[in-house]
């Protein structure tokens, strides 16, 4: 997998993407990063990239060819036209599965507003998919593009350690995971769960699979509608509807 990122601060996604797991995960050629300064190509003598909205309001709007140019330097390098994901609050809003999806590409091309946003001609021009990471609206793309480069690589073979570790997390199968612990035994009075001490495998993966239905129908019961439950699932459900 291959990341590039067209942003005005590229040492924001550099030094948000070089630390933990995604660093390391470049340091051993697993994927690769790189941000392009939509700067560098400003068409004005004054390295500006950004002017008034035509119609009037509030703020500065990204100008077109900038955004073009940078996004050309990118695509003039590959194969076949990479897919260009515009962060954007008006996007579909981003989710496990988006990852899942967007995992199998291998040149991904994030493009990162600021202001008030950018030129609607260029984004007609370049982008595929916008993308949302919730309704609320923040001040670039910048967290938004690191948010799910992050999400995207922890999917990528040799990432993550432990290769089952993605495979257990919260949304993988619709049901949020179950509660995790670690030593010691008690803390301040607390005692982890007595099942995760038996060394019984079975008990404990029926234990495990048990709080990943309780706290889904807890704190996310939409999700159950589209989870894969078998019998068993299905029984204790309705158990606890009975309680
Ligand atoms: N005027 C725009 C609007 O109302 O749709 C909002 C512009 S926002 C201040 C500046 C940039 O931040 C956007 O171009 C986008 O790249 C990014 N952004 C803001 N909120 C976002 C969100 N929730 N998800 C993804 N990107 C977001």
């Amino acid at each position: 997998m291959n990341f590039h990122v067209l942003t005005l601060f590229p040492d924001m996604i550099r030094d948000g993407f070089q630390t933990s797991i995604t660093g390391r995960a470049m340091a051993k050629g697993l994927l690769s990063m790189e941000a392009i300064n939509i700067r560098d190509f400003s068409v004005n003598k004054h390295n500006r990239v950004d002017d008034y909205p035509y119609g009037g309001g509030a703020g500065m709007v990204m100008q077109a060819e900038p955004v073009y140019l940078a996004y050309e330097s990118v695509a003039s390098r590959l194969e076949k036209k990479p897919r260009v994901l515009y962060m954007s609050p008006q996007g579909k809003v981003f989710n496990q599965r988006m990852a899942e999806e967007l995992a199998r590409e291998e040149e991904l091309i994030f493009l990162c507003g600021h202001y008030e946003g950018i030129d609607e001609r260029v984004l007609e021009e370049i982008v595929d998919d916008e993308v949302s990471i919730g309704d609320y609206v923040l001040t670039g793309g910048e967290l938004p593009a690191l948010v799910i480069m992050d999400a995207i690589s922890r999917l990528l073979d040799g990432v993550l350690h432990n290769e089952e570790s993605a495979e257990f997390d919260s949304f993988h199968d619709n049901l949020l995971e179950y509660p995790q612990y670690s030593r010691p035994e008690e803390w301040r009075g607390k005692k982890v769960p007595p099942i995760l001490l038996s060394g019984h495998h079975v008990n404990v993966e029926k234990w495990r699979r048990e709080q990943s239905l309780i706290r889904t129908k807890e704190r996310r019961p939409d999700l159950l509608e589209h989870a894969q439950l078998t019998k068993n699932d299905k029984k204790f459900l309705a158990k606890l509807e009975e309680l």
